[in-house]
């Protein structure tokens, strides 16, 4: 873990090594904890962290889903994220922050437990491969949309993509593919999946996945590229049929699938689609692209 000097914990910075929890915290017990994950791009203008705003959005809609009362207003996080970028000094990165149930009360309800928030960050590379990544379908599949708020990213939903990555260890795959509760596709442990074909792109719709952050910027750099999207359930008989596949999210970005069980697409090779997308993504994260400087928070 590359350790960064200072983590804010409850409204205050702490020192890296300091920033701790009780063990009778709720949240570690029980998986009453929300998060997100955000990058900061270093641009020609400075490090600047993409799409804060609507990282923080989804994090209040986490918590709201197990009815958090959280001490901070969406103002006051972002400003915090920025401080912890800044006083980090921290150019090209990761950053976590994270609501949970602590210490207080046990028993399932959480109610009375004091809600308690820290933002960390560090600088991470790659998360997957930057060539294009086998990818197996799990036996696990992903959580039952009624079985739990699915569109909310609680901590305790990713025992589930833990399992799906777990299965994969010491295997020639590098990542899951996990369907959903009626046999469709649904997505990776911590991505969206799409699928091209015939130059039109798909995407599972929403109701079992998380709204990815980076799916919906892929919606938006698809229409400037003039390339079709459209949402649409997917089976795994779709698989075979497809020229081309890719993951995104926050961490991942846009990484290119070579191949996903047997089905290996375009010789491996990343498609066309996959790498005018992954570019274009790469231009607007990284400041290149003045249309989406809406989405950068500078740190200054
Ligand atoms: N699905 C899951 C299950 C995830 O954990 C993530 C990562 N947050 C994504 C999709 C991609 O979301 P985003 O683009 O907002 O990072």
């Amino acid at each position: 873990m590359n350790e960064t000097k200072t983590i804010w914990m409850n409204g205050k910075f702490l020192p890296w090594k300091k920033a701790g929890i009780h063990v009778l915290a709720h949240g570690l017990h029980y998986g009453s904890s929300v998060f997100e994950g955000t990058r900061v791009y270093n641009t020609d203008s400075g490090p600047a962290i993409f799409r804060l705003k609507d990282h923080t959005k989804r994090l209040l809609y986490s918590a709201k889903a197990l009815k958090m009362k959280v001490p901070y207003t969406a103002t006051q996080l972002n400003e915090a994220t920025i401080q912890t970028v800044k006083k980090n000094k921290l150019q090209h990165g990761y950053i976590r922050p994270v609501l949970f149930y602590g210490y207080g009360k046990m028993g399932l309800n959480p109610k009375g437990a004091p809600v308690e928030a820290f933002i960390a960050c560090w600088p991470w590379g790659r998360y997957l491969s930057d060539k294009p990544i086998k990818v197996k379908i799990s036996s696990f599949i992903r959580i039952h949309p009624q079985s739990t708020v699915a569109d909310a990213k609680i901590a305790g939903h990713y025992v589930n993509s833990i399992m799906a990555v777990q299965e994969l260890s010491g295997t020639k795959y590098q990542e899951a593919l996990l369907l959903d509760y009626k046999g469709n596709i649904a997505e990776g442990p911590g991505e969206n999946f799409f699928l091209v074909k015939n130059g039109t792109i798909y995407t599972p719709p929403l109701g079992t996945i998380l709204s990815g952050i980076t799916r919906q910027t892929i919606f938006e750099i698809a229409e400037d590229l003039r390339l079709k999207i459209k949402e649409k359930t997917l089976s795994p008989k779709d698989i075979p049929k497809a020229d081309e596949a890719f993951y995104t999210g926050t961490a991942a970005e846009v990484t290119a699938i070579g191949s996903i069980d047997d089905h290996v697409f375009n010789k491996g090779k990343t498609g066309s689609v996959t790498a005018q997308i992954q570019e274009a993504y790469m231009d607007v994260v990284q400041g290149r692209n003045k249309k989406y400087h809406k989405y950068l928070s500078f740190v200054g």
